[in-house]
C-alpha cells in the first residue's frame, strides 16, 4: 500500500465558519464541533472533505 504520509488540514465549516483541524485520512465521519455539520466521511483510506479546507498543515 501506498503511504503518503499524514497531513492535517484546517476546514471551514460553511453552515457556521467555524475552523477546526481534522486529519487528512479520517478513519471517521468528522463533524463541526459547534453546529453539527458534517464536514467529511471516511470513504476506505482517503476521506471525501466536503468543507473548505483553508489550509494544509504538514507534518
Ligand atoms: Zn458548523
Amino acid at each position: 500500500m501506498h503511504v503518503t504520509g499524514s497531513k492535517f488540514l484546517k476546514i471551514k465549516c460553511a453552515k457556521c465558519m467555524n475552523e477546526q483541524i481534522m486529519f487528512s485520512k479520517p478513519s471517521m465521519s468528522v463533524k463541526c464541533l459547534v453546529c453539527g455539520e458534517l464536514l467529511a466521511t471516511a470513504t476506505g483510506g482517503k476521506g471525501a472533505i466536503k468543507a473548505t479546507v483553508v489550509e494544509e498543515l504538514d507534518r
